[in-house]
């Protein structure tokens, strides 16, 4: 506590010991002292992490899956994304939908209605004008759905912090799932926040 400019003895933080924090380095002793045992530890395999199956072998050919992870999956592999943009980021959007990219393989289909999409990529500066339509074509979206803010401009504003008459953040009128960095961010960076979508419906499911 600061009172009349002196610091009190009260306000001096406690010093709290970091015990089990680990060494930055290796111990001297601990390291291996020979070429044959530095060489062992050079050839230790990898660790792999295979991951948790959704299913179970419950048969020789009969699987078991719970049903809330069968429907995140078939939702997370037929993720239709509206196609709408709004300024700049739209054209990064418009060709990573583009053969060279080939979102297909994920089973990602850009449709030209809300009625029939899933996603919604805000793909540029939202103005205070535009906002009211965002937010009508977020509603006419049927559930379950999600939403990517695509550059620094729909994330807070971007280049137009200053602006008033543009929204600093699309997550003020409407729920964000991913936020992709960048201005523009590149077609990877939006695959990229698509995987993060699909990692995000896989933990989610079976919720709300
Ligand atoms: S983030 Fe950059 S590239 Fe994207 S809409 Fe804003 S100004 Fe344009």
């Amino acid at each position: 506590m600061e009172v009349s400019g002196e610091v009190t003895e009260e306000a001096a933080p406690a010093q709290t010991p970091v015990e089990d924090a680990p060494p930055a380095v290796v111990p001297p002793s601990e390291r291996p002292e020979t070429g044959r045992e530095r060489e062992q530890l050079l050839l230790t395999p990898v660790e792999v992490d295979h991951g948790k199956a959704v299913y179970r072998e419950a048969l020789p050919g009969i699987l078991q899956i719970p049903a809330d992870a069968a429907l995140a999956l078939a939702r997370k592999s037929s993720l239709w994304p509206m196609q709408f943009g709004l300024a700049c980021c739209a054209i990064e959007m418009i060709a990573t939908y583009m053969s060279h990219y080939d979102l297909d393989r994920f089973g990602i289909f850009p449709q030209a209605s809300p009625r029939q999409s899933d996603v919604m990529i805000i793909a540029g500066t939202v103005t205070k004008k535009m906002a009211p339509a965002v937010k009508l074509l977020y509603e006419q979206m049927p559930n379950p759905k999600w939403v990517i803010s695509m550059g620094a401009c729909a994330t807070n504003g971007g280049p137009y912090t200053r602006y008033d008459r543009v929204l600093q953040g699309v997550d003020k009128i409407i729920p964000v799932d991913v936020y992709v960095p960048g201005c523009p961010p590149r077609p990877e960076a939006l695959i990229d926040g698509f995987i993060a979508l699909q990692h995000k419906i896989m933990e989610e499911r079976g919720k709300g």
